[in-house]
């Protein structure tokens, strides 16, 4: 394979945990990818060492207080350096990329998704926040600007695994797996004091703060089934989550004859980053095997959702449509931050979520500026809603 055939990748959250795994699996296809742009939140450090191992024309820090530093670092290396989260916006749509990997957190990946898709790039999306934000935004411009959307999260890369060979046939449902998290069969009683660091302890994944989380508090769950129903185009009562505490099956695809298909593999996200970066082939790797004697007890069951109200708080906000999801994800991030600072309680974090779906301005068919007002709306109103919470809601 020649240069040309290369296909250029940037980074969007390189210094993140779906960043750093992307750059590992760059690494091992020196031959197919490279990093062409990288960029990071804060860390500078961490962005320094990357730029210097993957040498991309492009490295990008938000933080504009640490431009100079990674400048300094960097100067030796024909690497350009820019800062401010406008040049991220911006520089996605330069012509040499071939494919935008989003692994930026939160909303903060919506605008630099959204450009990069109308400048014609395909994106290998593992910033959900996204598409359960503006999801028929988003696809929309995907199908306007003919490009492609290829899903980075492993139940997501499951679904369209499963879907490959399938296009003119009739899917029935999804089934979306769920690990059910640190917290999988506790009591609302048990929840009631549970700190940050129990909740950050997920049994088979090790990811970002954020979506730890909520995997913890099943939002993930909830986020997910908002972006199944955008990537797969399918109506709610279409999609089931089922909770599978091994994540060895990734999810399930049911068709219309009845049969199921599931992919499966042992838990590891390099997968699916990969197979996004090399859709439609695939490539061999050397990661581990799952062998089925070692797991003779694959088990299933319903998500508790009267525990876990997150899940069924996404599910409501699915089917209102709007601007609810926006809410919804707005007062997830707030929440979520509070909870990480030990200034709110994991119970009192579905509380937040609720009270804003009632009490933010509903707008049937938002537009851009819509979803960017929702978004910061929303915030303003779960910060007071947290600094007016009685101590006893503050549990930890
Ligand atoms: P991390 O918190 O580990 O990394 C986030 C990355 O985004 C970092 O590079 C961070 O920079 C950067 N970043 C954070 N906030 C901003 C901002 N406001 N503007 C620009 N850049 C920012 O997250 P993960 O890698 O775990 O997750 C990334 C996305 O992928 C999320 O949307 C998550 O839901 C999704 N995902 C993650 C999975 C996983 O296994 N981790 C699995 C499936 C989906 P800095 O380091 O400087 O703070
Ligand atoms: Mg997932």
């Amino acid at each position: 394979m020649n240069n040309s055939n290369i296909k250029k990748v940037a980074i969007l959250g390189s210094t993140g945990s779906i960043g750093t795994q992307t750059l590992e699996v760059i690494k091992d296809n020196p031959s197919l990818f490279r990093a062409f742009m990288l960029t990071a939140h804060s860390n500078a450090y961490l962005l320094i060492s990357q730029a210097i191992a993957f040498l991309p024309e492009y490295v990008i820090i938000c933080d504009e207080t640490k431009h100079q530093e990674i400048k300094k670092a960097l100067a030796h290396l024909p690497i350009k350096v820019l800062a401010g989260y406008h040049e991220i916006k911006d520089m996605v749509s330069h012509p040499d990329i071939d494919i935008v990997l989003t692994a930026m957190v939160g909303f903060a990946g919506l605008e630099p998704t959204i450009n990069a898709i109308k400048a014609g790039k395909d994106i290998a999306l593992a910033n959900k926040e996204t598409l359960v934000v503006a999801g028929e935004l988003v696809t929309g411009l995907a199908k306007k600007h003919n490009v492609k959307i290829l899903p980075v999260d492993s139940e997501h890369s499951a679904i369209f695994q499963c879907l490959a060979g399938e296009e003119d046939n009739r899917i029935e449902k999804i089934i979306i797996t769920a690990s059910g998290g640190p917290f999988r069969g506790k009591t609302t009683d048990f929840l009631t004091n549970v700190t940050r660091e129990q909740a950050l302890k997920h049994p088979n994944w090790v990811m970002g703060a954020k979506i730890t989380i909520d995997s913890a508090s099943l939002m993930n769950k909830g986020l997910e089934v908002i972006e199944a129903k955008w990537l797969f185009d399918l109506r709610t009562d279409q999609i089931d989550v089922i909770v599978h505490p091994q994540s060895i099956i990734h999810s399930m695809v049911q068709f219309e004859d009845g049969s199921i298909k599931a992919q499966m593999g042992l838990p590891d996200m390099k997968l699916p980053i990969q197979y996004a970066l090399t859709y439609p082939g695939r490539v061999k790797t050397n990661f581990k095997r799952f062998n089925f004697v070692e797991y003779p007890n694959l088990s299933f069951e319903k998500p508790d959702t009267a525990t876990f109200r997150n899940l069924k708080l996404a599910y409501e906000a699915l089917d209102k449509g709007g601007n609810m999801p926006c809410i919804i994800n707005a007062a997830n991030e707030v929440a979520v931050a509070a909870f990480l600072s030990n200034t709110t309680g994991f119970l009192a974090m579905s509380d937040i979520i609720e009270t804003c779906m009632q009490q933010i301005v509903f707008i049937e068919r938002p537009s851009l500026t819509d979803y960017l007002n929702t978004d910061k709306e929303t915030r303003i109103f779960a910060q007071n809603l947290i600094q007016q919470m009685p101590l006893k809601a503050l549990q930890f």
